[in-house]
């Protein structure tokens, strides 16, 4: 912690020195401001392999200054692990290219890709068969992914980190084959953690008494049994990263280690602990963190926004100490075309929007080929590089605030996640923000049946002091009479199904606004959802939508309701396509007015105007400043992008996509605080950087 403080001290002076009064990285959770945005490109062997190739590389980032700030060299293209002496040869030769990269004015570091290995390639080049492979809970022996707890396992990290650190490197990336879920086979079955012999014996000590594979497989549902192997696997994991950190740090202690993460449960989820091991024993050394996740084209667009929320999650927990979070941008197999360079360019600064502060780009080629083609991508992030900088900027390390998917690290097993993704996406889509760190206070929570399956009553009771929307299969469970009987807090039960011909129709409530009367038909006949009707079991149930058929006769009295219960929390239960299709205004705008009216008006802000609008925002700093990015999702540019914030001041300064700046003033503003600011435009798949200071 001293050395935070000095750190926060020291760069205070500088940054006043130099004029940037960037505060937005000092609120809550993070300590000290951050200058601009960390920028990397990663770079396959058949780049620096080649001594052409690599020149024309270089010559190009030359061309393109701001396009990144460091090259991080990846030790092979596929990804079974390799010997220790070819890695070792390999090093030799990256030595010199980390060398020419420094002569460039840029850093340079490598990825180390098959610590452990992912899946079965090129297996004509896999390590040698002495070293143990990782096995499935069956004996199924992984061809291409070796078990963390052996000598054999350690003498290769030793030996392969030192070589690594002895590059000159300025940091070394750990990939993502560090996890549970690699690809036994060449068919792509999937693998687990290891349960070999050796592994047996580690995990039979943690039981207590001796366990076979059968054994253990029998109990793999019971949760207990998966809580011991995820913490058998975190502590495996964690037992390697101190002795990568001990190995590369006795090499060069300024060495910067970096891991890649995904959302992933199995494998323990451990971030926080993981990051404190690799900064040393003395707490001193630097981390970086890639959080990724798969989102390799452009076809389906609301993948780039899942991939957002995911990452989010994944940094929600690291650490503040931890700086530079690069989110994973991969355009894997890397075919040019397969993501254009704005959609790639667009992805990191929507990462930036949830949590991280640069991004490491994955897009060049792992072919044998010149790199012309590639050099729009170079052009396109140089160009977007100052807003990026201006982000990092001003959000720095702040949390994400808004209404929060309930998670929990824990949750995961082996057959039954929690659908955080779900309750997550469609609520974003229509412009309403949401949190990630489930440690800290939110005043709305967006519920699932399987995250309410995991808590003790008195914990369930507590979350209906709070605002919760949740759909029928939560409601059913929060009202079970033999789990935890809430039935004086939902206000409201299953009232019964309609399967044909149900459509929604909106109530003259006020949260209705102007759309009372309106409809909304999800055509049941395609998508055969059933629409719950929901029976009002205590008083003061407001009703916001029934069902009608097609002839306009009432089917259900009640398919959307809220209820202020007797604790003071709020409740809405939704019974009609629950977590999607916000698509049209009226639902839009009923969706966003659920979600102010459960937060009790303490929601931080949301898009009012319609238009698919992702509005991510920061908490706010102890003077009440804040930052947060708005995307248009839509092929369709957007004039008059009408935000609602909660915010004591009148003005606010938006950054455009140009990075151009504007002062934009509060244009009205409600009973309760909220203030309207009118962006003027926000052109299609662009982004604003929203300042309020
Ligand atoms: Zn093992």
């Amino acid at each position: 912690m001293k050395r935070n403080h000095l750190t926060a001290r020291l760069c205070l002076t500088l940054c006043l020195s130099v004029g940037l009064l960037a505060f937005y990285g000092t609120s809550a959770r993070g300590s000290e401001p951050l200058e601009k945005a960390s920028i990397s490109f990663r770079v396959a062997p058949s780049v620096w392999s080649d001594d052409a190739r690599f020149e024309q590389m270089l010559d190009m980032f030359e061309r393109h200054p701001g396009a990144t700030d460091e090259i991080t060299f990846f030790t092979q293209t596929t990804h079974a692990p390799i010997s220790d002496e070819e890695l070792e040869r390999r090093c030799e030769i990256l030595q010199k290219r980390i060398a020419q990269v420094h002569e460039r004015g840029l850093r340079s570091g490598i990825n180390v890709l098959c610590t452990l290995g992912h899946h079965p390639e090129d297996m004509s080049q896999v390590i040698g068969p002495e070293y143990p492979r990782a096995q499935t809970i069956d004996g199924v022996v992984a061809q291409a992914t070796l078990c963390v707890n052996n000598d054999i396992f350690r003498d290769r990290i030793r030996r392969i980190y030192g070589a690594v650190a002895r590059t000159g490197a300025d940091y070394v990336w750990i990939d993502d084959d560090v996890r549970t879920g690699h690809w036994l086979d060449s068919v792509g079955n999937s693998g687990s953690f290891c349960f070999c012999d050796a592994c047996m014996a580690l995990l039979s000590e943690k039981f207590g008494k001796a366990t076979t594979r059968e054994e253990l497989k029998e109990k793999l549902g019971d949760p207990l049994t998966l809580t011991v192997i995820r913490q058998f696997a975190s502590d495996s994991y964690d037992k390697m990263f101190a002795l990568i950190e001990e190995v590369v740090h006795e090499v060069d202690p300024k060495i910067a280690l970096g891991f890649m993460t995904g959302e992933r449960y199995d494998e323990g989820y451990d971030f926080t602990r993981w990051a404190k091991t690799l900064e040393g024993p003395d707490g001193d050394k630097e981390v970086y963190w890639r959080p990724g996740g798969g989102f390799y084209d452009q076809y389906w667009m609301a993948g780039l926004f899942d991939k957002t929320q995911q990452i989010g999650r994944q940094i929600a927990l690291l650490p503040p100490e931890v700086k530079v979070i690069q989110s994973e941008i991969e355009n894997f197999p890397y075919q040019p075309l397969k993501k254009s360079a704005a959609i790639t360019t667009l992805e990191a600064v929507s990462h930036i929007g949830a949590g991280c502060t640069g991004a490491a780009f994955n897009v060049l080629t792992m072919n044998e080929e010149p790199l012309d083609e590639y050099e729009r991508f170079m052009t396109a992030i140089a160009k977007r590089r100052p807003f990026m900088d201006v982000a990092v900027q001003k959000l720095g390390r702040a949390p994400n605030v808004g209404v929060l998917p309930l998670w929990n690290k824990n949750d995961g097993n082996y057959t039954n996640r929690t659908p955080v993704q779900t309750l997550t996406a469609g609520i974003m889509e229509t412009g309403v923000p949401v949190a990630f760190d489930y440690t800290q206070p939110a005043d709305v929570l967006l519920l699932s049946r399987n995250y309410l399956d995991h808590l003790r009553p008195e914990d369930a009771k507590e979350l209906f002091k709070k605002g919760v929307y949740l759909d029928n299969d939560a409601l059913g469970l929060a009202n079970d009479p033999g789990t935890y009987a809430l039935n004086d807090l939902t206000g409201m039960e299953y009232g019964g199904m309609i399967t044909v011909d149900g459509i929604e129709k909106f109530t003259s409530h006020p949260l209705n606004g102007r759309f009372g009367e309106r409809t909304r038909d999800l055509r049941q006949s395609f998508w055969r959802d059933p629409i719950i009707a929901l029976h009002l079991t205590r008083p003061g149930v407001e009703i916001l939508s029934s069902c009608v058929n097609y002839e306009g006769e009432t089917q259900a009295e009640a398919i959307v309701g809220i209820f202020e219960n007797p604790l003071g929390g709020r409740v809405c239960v939704n019974g009609y396509y629950p977590w999607s299709n916000f698509y049209n205004y009226p639902k839009q705008a009923q969706i966003r007015a659920i979600m102010r009216w459960l937060s009790k008006d303490r929601l931080p802000g949301y898009v009012e105007s319609f238009g698919q609008i992702y509005l991510s925002l920061r908490k706010p700093d102890e003077n009440g400043r804040f930052a947060g990015i708005a995307i248009n999702a839509n092929y369709d540019a957007e004039e008059n992008v009408a935000i609602r914030l909660k915010t004591e001041k009148d003005a606010i300064t938006v950054y455009d996509y140009d990075c151009e700046k504007r002062v934009v003033s509060a244009s009205d503003v409600d009973d309760a605080g909220y203030k309207l600011f009118v962006i003027p435009e926000i052109k299609a798949w662009e982004a604003a950087l929203i300042v309020v200071e």
